[in-house]
């Protein structure tokens, strides 16, 4: 009997794939054509998206990246980082205070090999409206050592996170800030 190598059930093979055989149901529900290449693929064997949203075959999906920044597909080459494409970069270079899945593309490291540390600050302010004058009094202070991020835990506040350095170098950046944080 002819036997689906996918459902199992003997149902009449209606197409013939990498040595698998797929009755209808089968072949519609998981064979579909690469929008990019148009070869046949299973897609519960693994498939993407282009920037289209079209689906694709694994391997064309290589060629692609999702930017969780702007929620949307963008080839390789306009690939910032991990969590950001080219465009959302400039945006973000503009933010005072970023989104809180940021990270500089290269961290910046102060002080000699080799035991750095990081500082995450949480700050709170008193209200909304007050956020953006704090921030960038801070940023004012520690300049380029620090970035901001917003936190999901933190109601009218940021985050102040620092770029790796030896406890020396902390001790020594940290000083303007801690002898007069903004009020
Ligand atoms: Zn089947
Ligand atoms: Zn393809
Ligand atoms: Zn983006």
């Amino acid at each position: 009997m002819p036997c689906c190598n996918s459902c199992m059930r003997d149902r009449p093979v209606h197409e013939t794939f990498n040595g698998n055989n797929y009755c209808e149901t089968c072949a519609s529900r998981q064979l579909s054509t690469c929008s990019d290449c148009e070869v046949r693929f299973d897609s519960y064997v693994g498939h993407d998206y282009n920037v289209d949203g079209e689906m694709v075959c694994h391997g064309c999906g290589k060629n692609y990246f999702y930017c969780e920044t702007c929620d949307s597909r963008h080839l390789i080459e306009d690939r910032y980082n991990q969590y950001c494409c080219n465009a959302c970069r400039i945006v973000l270079e503009t933010q005072l205070i970023k989104p809180y899945n940021y990270v500089p593309k290269e961290p910046k490291f102060y002080g000699k090999a080799p035991f750095f540390m990081g500082v995450e600050l949480e700050v709170e302010c008193d209200a909304d409206s007050e956020v953006n004058t704090k921030a960038k009094q801070v940023v004012k202070i520690l300049g380029d050592f620090v970035y901001l991020k917003n936190d999901g835990s933190l109601i009218d506040g940021f985050e102040i996170v620092s770029h790796p350095a030896t406890l020396a170098q902390h001790k020594l950046l940290w000083n303007a800030f801690l002898d007069n944080p903004p009020k």
